[in-house]
């Protein structure tokens, strides 16, 4: 038996047609950039998470660039955000001359631990980011609490987590600013990069639109220093038929992964979800030992792996600056040597559930 680890393919051929169609109009009026359809896919975002904006950008990286200088994040500023996570959440920070500083994770939830956060709160500090990692959000309510104590900005990186909720409320809606995105293997994913921004606060939506387009007010006209970070119209159609079949293929992945979790049961630690939440699985990661050998082997019967992430943040080398060293955030580190991703898509079957679980 050979597994598809995110069988992109069986998605486009689900929903071939209508996709296709949707592209072709794009190509008949060649209205290739901020075309109707990104509007249409923003008034459908925002409508999905139950937020008053959604702003789509080129990329989950662009999406988080664009809300930290949204809010003004400037050389010398410190923001907290964990080190367990892709490079884009504190790339992102240093990109800005802004300092990344890191909090280490929970070790049920993988996402940063609350109650380690206001011990590294300078008066340089200027906002939060937690990471929905695996397509489950952080403790949000314990983070925003501590934030509007220190007048800081919670900005939540949902790249793995749209759809996912936090006691009933969606992923994205959950803070100041919500960033996702629609990386093709991303439980949202489009044909190509992109992302998109989430807000209630409309001076806010009104900055990172401008922002989006260079900074400007009206067409060349500049008011402030931006990108060039839209979302192109032909990825806009794609979206907004795959948002129509969301639910269904969350709910999808959500069935895996419970089956997983009968499957596994008594053999394997299974990932936690907290009570009050529900993950959008955009991987089903579990944590085990000899992880170089069980990979080979399970590469060999056909079943790939994947492992997110190897090495935590604050020992990469582009942040050896930081002056970080091994044993700083002992969580992170020991996670990151245990932790495999198994295949998760929505279409896995019972019979290829079974012989990975069997595999392990
Ligand atoms: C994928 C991802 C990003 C970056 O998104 P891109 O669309 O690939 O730029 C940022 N943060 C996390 C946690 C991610 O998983």
């Amino acid at each position: 038996m050979t597994i598809d680890f995110a069988n992109l393919q069986k998605h486009y051929r689900l929903y071939q047609e209508e996709i296709d169609v949707a592209v072709h109009a794009v190509m008949d009026k060649c209205n290739f950039i901020m075309g109707e359809e990104v509007l249409q896919l923003e008034n459908a975002l925002a409508a999905y998470v139950g937020v008053r904006h959604a702003i789509t950008c080129s990329s989950g990286t662009d999406a988080l660039q664009l809300a930290l200088m949204a809010v003004d994040i400037a050389p010398g500023d410190e923001v907290i955000t964990t080190p367990f996570t892709f490079i884009a959440t504190a790339e992102m920070i240093a990109h800005l001359g802004a300092v990344p500083v890191f909090v280490d994770i929970d070790e049920a939830t993988y996402a940063i631990d609350p109650a380690k956060i206001e011990e590294k709160i300078t008066p340089k500090t200027k906002a939060i980011i937690p990471v929905s990692l695996y397509g489950q959000t952080a403790d949000m309510d314990a983070i925003n609490a501590i934030a509007s104590k220190h007048g800081l900005i919670v900005i939540e990186d949902a790249a793995q987590s749209f759809g996912a909720t936090y006691k009933g409320k969606k992923s994205c809606g959950l803070s100041d600013i919500g960033c996702t995105s629609f990386f093709p293997a991303k439980p949202l994913g489009c044909f190509g990069d992109g992302g998109a921004i989430f807000t209630d606060n409309d001076a806010l939506a009104e900055k990172m639109r401008s922002l989006r387009v260079h900074g400007q007010s009206k067409r060349y006209h500049h008011r402030y220093i931006g990108i060039g970070g839209r979302l192109d119209t032909i990825q806009a159609a794609v979206l907004l038929v795959k948002l129509r079949h969301y639910e269904t293929d969350l709910a999808l992945r959500q069935e895996v992964a419970r089956k997983y979790d009968a499957a596994l049961k008594g053999k394997r630690p299974l990932p936690f979800i907290a009570p009050d939440r529900t993950s959008a699985y955009a991987q089903y990661s579990i944590r085990v030992q000899d992880r170089d050998a069980l990979q080979e082997e399970l590469k060999s019967r056909g079943i790939p792996t994947a492992v997110h992430y190897p090495m935590p943040l604050h020992l990469q080398e582009c942040f050896a600056y930081l002056g970080y060293k091994k044993g700083d955030f002992p969580i992170s580190e020991t996670v990151a040597n245990e932790i495999m991703s198994l295949p998760m898509n929505p279409f896995l079957t019972d019979a290829e559930i079974e012989y990975v679980a069997g595999a392990l």
